[in-house]
């Protein structure tokens, strides 16, 4: 379990570009994990959480947050508009905001119930035609789109091209976001969150470097 190992990456990273202590979250990304290897992080004492299926999650989720006190969860996999009831009945932040119809259906939940818990746009840096995510130059509108509709949108989020420079990436979601005035950004994984962090990561999304390589068979 290499928890202890990131937290301290994260600490150096943090000193490294002159930023406060504790200014990054580490969401650990518990993804078909097997749940003994969950189970040691949250008896390590971490609390906050990455899921990117919504029935994968609801599986195992619901069981910890009984026996654990303080989980937050997080969802940074795609969401239907047929799971987004029950998304906002388990996540307490959604990373992968990444189209109208799905805003439109979080607005409306969000109204039939009173809460939306807090929002990321996910962004097509790479503007690949095979990923999720608002188009760079489709990003302003939306935003505004989506603060009309009262949606508590936090940050902006970016899974970089795997053959590209992720810093390249970074620096464009880190511009995107101080032009429309939000704080948050959820970028870095397992290769690259020390990059992410010198270009202004608020939230790194850290899996196999926490839990070990994701056995898929
Ligand atoms: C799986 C996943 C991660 C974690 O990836 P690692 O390389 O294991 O750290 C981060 N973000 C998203 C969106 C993911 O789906």
């Amino acid at each position: 379990m290499g928890l202890n190992e990131i937290r301290e990456r994260i600490a150096v990273a943090e000193r490294a570009a002159d930023r406060p202590a504790g200014a990054v979250q580490l969401i650990a990304v518990s993804k078909v994990q097997p749940l003994e290897r969950v189970e040691a992080v949250l008896e390590a004492g971490h609390r906050v959480f990455g899921e990117n299926r919504v029935q994968e999650a609801q599986g195992k989720w619901p069981d910890f947050k009984e026996r654990f006190e303080g989980v937050e969860l997080h969802l940074i996999g795609p969401l239907q508009t047929n799971k987004a009831r029950a998304a906002l009945e388990l996540f307490d932040v959604i990373h992968s905001l990444d189209r109208p119809k799905l805003a439109a259906t979080l607005a409306r939940l969000a109204q039939e119930t009173g809460t939306c818990p807090p929002l990321f746009i996910q962004v097509n840096t790479g503007e690949e035609a095979q990923k999720a995510g608002i188009l760079p130059a489709d990003l302003d509108g939306f935003v505004a789109e989506a603060r009309a509709m009262d949606l508590p949108v936090q940050g902006l989020m970016c899974i970089p091209p795997v053959e590209e420079e992720p810093a390249l990436h970074f620096a464009l979601l880190a511009k995107m976001a101080a032009r429309n005035g939000l704080a948050g950004l959820s970028m870095g994984m397992s290769s690259d969150f020390e990059r992410a962090i010198a270009l202004g990561a608020t939230h790194v999304r850290v899996g196999s470097a926490i839990f070990g390589a994701r056995d898929y068979s």
